[in-house]
């Protein structure tokens, strides 16, 4: 996709749009802009997508986009037009009722705003081609906290479940945008004692508690570098060995590998991240004792809300926040223990369970539709 920069002269971004499995109902999944962006990654988070939304009883399918670039390395003019261009490469194959578009890494309401206006160019005013779009636009109130919110949510239900009690309970979060910071709200008014937070350019860690509201307020600008605030400078891989109870893995995929998860004190792993966790540090962390709690379920409170701003949308209605937190939480309180009751039930990690839960959902689904 030509990109014309401000300066003049053009530059070659490549999108992907990857529709992994539509048996439950149209396409859902977020466009994420980072460089690292490439077929494959965005071909797992696609699936990923298909089992999170099973297991969370929605009636959508699973998809993932991706555009190869930082978002912060272009100006507000040139994001416009690459978001603009996104849509225009990939019209035809999404809809309201087909592919529906959401915010991810790198991208935000602002994004959904100009894909939903470049998609009402061609085809007519369509709030629900995407979500996660400005209130003003038709986007839901308790959007941008969902994913945040929903970590709390999940975190709660799964620290029941072990006798971890949340009042004091230290926590160390890895990356500090949408999902890190309102888990940190969040986790903080559920009585946690937030002790190390980090962003791509650094982390900060003080035992006796963050000022979790100071740190959103600084959270544009980047966590580190500040003055005043009685921290510590820590690095990245620092903040994964954090002496707490609970971590909770907020930015990119494969941060707890073989070279890190063997450093994982905490008890409790809370993965708001798409895949954070490779495979051998799921072996590992299981024989300390941590308990994972999976991607697909710990970070569904997004896809969930976007489902009610797409529910909101077909109707032409507008809920209160209250009507969202309620069915917000009703629907992670079930999807938690519908995960919690298969893993007894199968003598398996909650990873497995979720997975057996979603996989077995889209099967029927597909069985039910005559494809075999
Ligand atoms: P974001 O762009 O708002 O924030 C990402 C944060 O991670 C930033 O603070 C960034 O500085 C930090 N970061 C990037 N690379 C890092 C590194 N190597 N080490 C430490 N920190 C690093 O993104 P987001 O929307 O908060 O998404 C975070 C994760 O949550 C992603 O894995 C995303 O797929 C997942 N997720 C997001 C949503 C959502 O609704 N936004 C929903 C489900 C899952």
């Amino acid at each position: 996709m030509p990109l014309r920069l401000d300066g003049g002269g053009f530059r070659l971004l490549t999108a992907h749009r990857v529709q992994h499995n539509g048996a439950r109902g149209p396409y859902k999944g977020g466009l994420r802009y980072h460089p690292d962006v490439d077929l494959d990654g965005v071909r797992a988070l696609a699936a990923g997508m298909t089992w999170k939304t099973a297991l969370a009883g929605l009636p959508f399918g699973g998809a993932k986009g991706g555009l190869d670039v930082d978002p912060k390395g272009l100006s507000p003019a040139e994001l416009q037009r690459a978001t603009r261009g996104v849509m225009d490469k990939l019209e035809k194959v999404l809809g309201p009722m087909r592919d529906i578009m959401a915010p991810d890494m790198g991208s935000g309401p602002a994004e959904m705003a100009w894909l939903m206006d470049e998609y009402g160019r061609l085809h007519g005013h369509t709030p629900a081609i995407v979500t996660g779009k400005p209130v003003e636009l038709g986007g839901t109130v308790g959007r941008v906290e969902a994913t945040g919110e929903g970590v709390a949510i999940v975190t709660h239900e799964m620290a029941a479940a072990i006798g971890l009690p949340l009042a004091g309970a230290r926590v160390a979060i890895q990356g500090f945008g949408n999902v890190g910071s309102n888990a940190a709200a969040a986790l903080a008014r559920l009585g946690c004692r937030i002790v190390a937070v980090s962003d791509a350019l650094g982390a900060v860690r003080n035992p006796a508690g963050l000022d979790v509201d100071e740190l959103v307020r600084r959270a544009r600008s980047g966590i580190v570098g500040h003055e005043g605030m009685t921290v510590e400078r820590i690095t990245n891989e620092e903040l994964l060995a954090t002496d707490c109870e609970i971590l909770v893995p907020a930015a990119v995929g494969g941060v707890l590998n073989a070279a890190t998860a063997g450093a994982v004190r905490a008890r409790l792993v809370v993965e708001a991240a798409n895949g954070p966790t490779t495979p051998e540090a799921d072996r590992l962390l299981a024989g300390a004792g941590a308990l994972v709690v999976p991607d697909i379920l710990a970070n569904a409170g997004g896809v969930i809300v976007s489902y009610l701003e797409w529910t909101q949308n077909t109707q032409n209605l507008a809920w209160a926040r209250a009507q969202v937190d309620a069915d917000l939480e009703r629907r992670l309180v079930a999807a938690a223990a519908d995960v919690r009751a298969r893993a007894a039930a199968d003598g398996c990690s909650l990873r497995a369970a979720a997975y057996r839960l979603g996989v077995s959902r889209v099967g029927r689904a597909v069985r039910l539709r005559g494809y075999v």
